[in-house]
């Protein structure tokens, strides 16, 4: 064996030079406080566990439908769109994959910082270049600078994370108007928002738009997304996906969320309300926090001396950690070093908190 005795030296060399995404934290044993990474606080509805119990028997040993036929026409319903135009994966994130190795191989795809930090391995992965647009500390979206990124990709979470900031239909039309290339509105928190790009798919064909059940579904143990897009994107998208990449059981428990609209609503209204009165409690502390239209706050804690920073809010982290509280801290930008990303849990977390 050459390859400097190792099998590591036959990889491919960008693939040996990445790092690997690193997901949130998952703790093993009891007692957690578990608020690191956005998930819902309370269970799906009702109707998926019995559609999973139905879907359980033996036709488990038949490859699932390759098309998901049935969850692109209800989600086609719910966005007045066509099915054509709906695409289902593993997670948003295979759809997010699928969207890089389609449109970004050869030419440079585009982010902003601090966005979703998955965009940047699927690119490395993909040995894909990118333009890495900045936000400033209004982490508002910068229009100049979005103006002149050349790729034929752009991703834009919104609402955005960490900072939960979520952009308006006007601003994000100007973004995709000046745009040569396909954007990406990752709307995984789209349900906790005040308004969805969803609306403007009518208007722009270079416009895709992912969905994820991981967030207000309450799913993320299903690996269950989709991306909306002109058909002609969804095409090529089915090229790229694997021919089973949405198995039996999450095929069955996504209809019935998809289903259950009413139990989503009630379910998002609760955790916006929470939200809403975490953030007044800890601005009435003088702790800055972004306008969230997510699931979780980002917030820049003080110490009894009124200081902020990052050894502030790292210390906060690691007390937290101490008492069985997990939340995320991000401490690789000075942008969001001095802050903490709590997710919004039940009554009963947040008032540990
Ligand atoms: N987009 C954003 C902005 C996210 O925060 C997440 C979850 N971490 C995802 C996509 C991935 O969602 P899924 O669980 O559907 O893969």
């Amino acid at each position: 064996m050459s390859a400097a005795n190792s099998p590591f030296g036959y990889a491919l060399p960008h693939i040996q030079k990445m790092h690997g995404y690193t997901p949130g934290f998952q703790p093993k044993g009891d007692g957690w406080v578990k608020i690191n990474t956005n998930e819902n606080p309370y269970p799906p509805s009702p109707a998926v566990e019995a559609a999973l119990k139905a879907a359980m028997g033996d036709v488990l040993r038949l490859y699932p439908d390759p098309r998901s036929e049935a969850l692109r026409e209800e989600a086609a319903k719910l966005h007045g769109v066509t099915p054509e135009q709906v695409i289902f994966g593993n997670g948003s994130d295979d759809v997010l994959n699928l969207l890089v190795r389609a449109f970004a191989s050869e030419s440079p795809a585009s982010y902003l910082l601090p966005s979703y930090s998955l965009y940047p391995v699927l690119c490395g992965i993909q040995d894909t270049g990118t333009i890495e647009v900045p936000f400033d500390r209004s982490m508002e979206l910068p229009f100049e600078a979005l103006e002149k990124v050349e790729a034929k990709i752009l991703f834009i979470t919104s609402p955005n994370a960490p900072t939960g900031v979520g952009f308006s239909n006007a601003d994000l039309s100007r973004v995709i108007e000046g745009f040569d290339g396909i954007v990406v509105v990752d709307e995984a928190y789209a349900d906790f928002a005040e308004e969805n790009a969803t609306e403007l798919l009518a208007k722009y064909r270079n416009l895709v738009v992912t969905r994820t059940f991981s967030k207000s579904y309450g799913l993320a143990g299903l690996r269950l997304g989709y991306a909306l897009a002109d058909k002609e994107v969804v095409e090529i998208l089915d090229r790229v996906r694997d021919s089973y990449n949405v198995n039996r059981l999450s095929q069955a428990g996504g209809l019935a969320a998809l289903k259950d609209q009413s139990y989503l609503k009630a379910v998002a209204a609760k955790i916006c309300r929470t939200r809403d009165y975490y953030r007044a409690e800890w601005e009435k502390l003088g702790w800055f926090c972004y306008p969230s239209q997510s699931n979780f706050l980002f917030v820049e804690p003080r110490n009894a001396a009124g200081e902020s920073g990052a050894a502030v809010a790292q210390d906060l982290f690691e007390f937290f950690k101490a008492n069985k509280i997990l939340v995320r801290y991000f401490p690789s930008s000075p942008l969001t070093d001095s802050f903490l990303r709590i997710s919004v849990g039940d009554e009963d977390q947040m008032l540990r908190v």
